[in-house]
């Protein structure tokens, strides 16, 4: 043993003798021998490694063990493979090593772990394909993925000792990949586990918030529960059933997407749990049948709504889940949600299809799980089954945002869908990209901006004489052909630039001007910048005249968006030091060079992520942006995580949306709350009214979120006003 202390040894020992206890129910004292063998294995390979934390990296992989044994259900070949999972990555020791020591299976197991966590390496553009790898490796054996579920939530549960940034990637990716495959294999509470950890880390604000309200109504809830549940209990003890009921409350995440979702606060989500009737079923009856009496009996009780009974006991979902769900009228009015399930189904539902094994009896274990891996891989593969659901849980398709074409030879080439004739050329080699002029698609003659399509067949036509333009930079989609584009260009924009600085220079000679700030002002809104570099550029680029030049400086500046730039020499900003990912990036009044996403219009005090746009230009977007949790998966390495501190210079632009009771004077009495809010300035504000109700939007600029809080609170207050809650600005639209 070396280097670890005493205690540590000590602990790792509790850890594995843990697992063997966990195991000893469905193993053989052969078996053990080769768990043994494997923590063996690990632990030297792992000896001089530790975690983030500082802890002994061993103990990482006999948690993941634990947790596919004890948490999903899994078996021997399992418990080996998560004990092994990361030897090959970050060790001495081969996949032959393995395959000599552990025979095959287990070797192709720890090979499937190693390539998948290669797939989800740092790689900006190559989403799709990963994800196609990724349903490759699980048609070999579904077993590769359930293990790297078990590594993924270990990982979530010990992401505290990960810095801002690497948590926010982590996290992204879970929410966007890893959860909702727990969710289609049936893991539900290892999906819930995994979702609401992304919450806790990707809006830690209102993660607290929503955990602090559950534990504040909890005393409330309890009591509706119980009131609720007696008489069902009553019966339920009167027809000699042994059971249990439950009335959990919803993940956190479910509250906060149903918050989101529909703008609501914590309260408004009436349906916050569900309650659980949990039984064991008496022998000479179907399990069927006994669910369908107890639903009987429950709304013998409550009146059920009709519309709302989910029968999955005759037809289990096709990743195995199986109860009975109804709605009832419960005392006071409120609908309630009632599962049935017995304990098997309980145990399905909980910790997947591989707890069904339990109940078969541990001597064909591996054999009912190989059912289930098989059952699971059929669902899968077959394009009719509702698998296909699978891939609008990750909110892009993924399959059709890519097409294959092909070369003239024959070759097969896969872009992202929204690809030109251009993407393609740069694809085949950037020499091919810079000189083309043109292309053949199906051997018929388009520009080098023709979309194309699955199928397509191109040639690309080159000519020396061509020289990349920067209109090309509008048509291509692919990070490889912008990035060879951009960097052909930055040679040719520095003697631009410079010639545009000159130009500059002689323009306000000539007008007897001074170089000032105002003057900056109005010529960064109408070149619609906020760097000195690129107004230059644009200068040189337009070589505009004196008159033009006058008339811009006339311009009252009249902006939509607020955008935010710093006047200063290009050459003396460092954009590397903005970007260290170790800490969460400030940004304040002295800020320079960002920008305010228009998809989700944050403010300062919202859980926000930067975007690393180009060197000198970071995005800002709300962390809940679905915009920020694609980039956040897919493009890990260009965002960081940033603290938006107060602003009391800079305002942004809030929106309120408002619903009441219409009323005279309604609309004066809220300009007047609005216009007694020092920190608030009117922007627009926009009232309908029909039959008697009246509905508002109010824009507002703000510096922060507890000025825009202030302000909802004190409009909720104004006589006749129900509902007051922030609202999202999209792209573009205006009141
Ligand atoms: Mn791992």
């Amino acid at each position: 043993m070396k280097k670890f202390t005493v205690n540590e040894k000590k602990l790792i020992l509790r850890e594995f003798n843990e697992l063997l206890q966990l195991s000893e129910s469905f193993t053989t004292d052969e078996q053990r021998e080769l768990i043994r063998k494997a923590f063996n294995m690990a632990y030297e390979a792992h000896a001089n490694m530790r975690r983030k934390s500082g802890e002994p990296y061993i103990l990482h992989p006999i948690a993941v063990a634990k947790i596919a044994i004890d948490e999903i259900g899994l078996g021997t070949k399992s418990i080996l493979a998560a004990l092994l999972h990361d030897v090959v990555e970050d060790t001495e020791i081969t996949i032959d090593e393995i395959q000599h020591q552990f025979g095959e299976k287990i070797a192709s197991l720890v090979d499937g772990l190693t390539k998948i966590s290669g797939v989800f390496a740092n790689r900006s553009d190559l989403q799709a394909e990963n994800f196609r790898k990724v349903l490759m490796t699980m048609t070999g054996d579904m077993r590769v993925i359930i293990i790297k579920l078990a590594d993924r939530l270990h990982n979530m549960r010990t992401l505290d000792s990960m810095s801002p940034n690497k948590q926010l990637k982590i996290a992204g990716e879970t929410l966007f990949i890893y959860a909702p495959l727990a969710h289609r294999l049936g893991l539900y509470s290892i999906k819930q586990e995994l979702e609401d950890l992304c919450l806790k880390y990707l809006h830690p604000h209102e993660y607290d918030h929503i955990l602090q309200q559950i534990k504040e109504t909890e005393k409330g809830r309890l009591t509706y529960i119980n009131r609720f549940s007696l008489p069902i209990t009553s019966r339920l003890n009167e027809e000699g059933y042994d059971f249990e009921i439950s009335g959990r409350p919803k993940s956190i995440y479910s509250i906060w997407n149903k918050m989101e979702k529909k703008n609501v606060g914590f309260d408004q989500v009436y349906d916050l749990f569900a309650i659980r009737i949990i039984f064991k079923p008496k022998p000479n009856l179907t399990e069927k049948a006994q669910c369908w009496n107890i639903y009987s009996i429950v709304t013998d009780l409550y009146i059920p709504k009709y519309d709302r009974i989910r029968d999955w006991v005759s037809q289990p979902k096709a990743n195995g889940y199986e109860a009975l769900h109804a709605t009832v009228m419960g005392p006071g009015g409120k609908w309630v949600e009632v599962q049935i399930r017995t304990n098997r189904m309980n145990e399905i539902a909980e910790r997947g299809y591989a707890a069904h094994w339990k109940y078969k009896g541990a001597s064909d274990q591996e054999s009912e799980l190989d059912r289930w891996i098989k059952q699971i891989r059929e669902m899968l593969e077959d394009p009719k089954s509702d698998a296909l659901e699978f891939l609008d849980d990750f909110k892009l398709n993924l399959f059709t945002s890519e097409i294959m074409v092909f070369t003239p030879k024959g070759e097969i080439i896969t872009l992202p869908s929204a690809s030109t004739a251009l993407d393609f050329a740069f694809y085949i080699h950037s020499e091919i990209g810079f000189h083309a002029v043109g292309a053949k698609v199906n051997h018929k003659l388009v520009g080098l901006n023709h979309p194309l399509r699955g199928g397509d067949q191109i040639e690309i036509i080159t000519s020396q004489k061509q020289q990349p333009e920067l209109l090309w930079l509008d048509f291509v989609t692919t990070a490889k052909a912008k990035a060879k584009l951009k960097s052909s260009f930055r040679e040719k924009r520095r003697i631009i630039s410079n010639e545009g600085k000159n130009h500059l220079e002689y323009l306000l000679i000539e007008l007897n001007m001074q170089p000032n700030s105002t003057v900056f002002r109005k010529l960064f809104n109408h070149y619609k910048t906020r760097n000195k570099e690129k107004l230059y550029f644009k200068i040189g680029e337009e070589k505009i005249d004196s008159e033009t030049f006058k008339q811009i400086l006339k311009k009252r500046s009249r902006n939509k968006y607020i955008k935010f730039w710093g006047i200063e020499n290009p050459e003396s900003t460092n954009a590397a030091s903005m970007f260290d990912k170790s800490k969460p990036l400030i940004v304040d009044d002295n800020s320079r060079n960002y920008t305010i996403a228009h998809c989700c219009n944050p403010i300062p005090g919202d859980d926000v992520i930067g975007y690393k746009a180009d060197e000198d230009d970071l995005i800002i977007h709300k962390t809940s942006c679905p915009n920020a949790i694609r980039l956040n998966s897919s493009e890990s390495t260009k965002v960081v995580k940033v603290e938006w501190t107060t602003h009391r210079i800079l305002a942004f632009l809030g929106r309120i949306s408002l619903k009441g009771i219409d009323d005279i004077g309604i609309v004066n009495s809220c300009t007047t709350v609005i216009s007694k809010e020092l920190n608030v300035n009117m922007r627009a504000i926009n009232f309908e009214s029909h039959d008697g109700i009246f509905e508002g939007i109010i824009d507002v600029y703000v510096y922060n979120t507890t000025d825009l809080n202030n302000l909802i609170m004190n409009l909720s207050k104004v006589k006749g006003i129900t509902q007051v809650a922030r609202m999202e600005i999209g792209d573009h639209d205006s009141i």
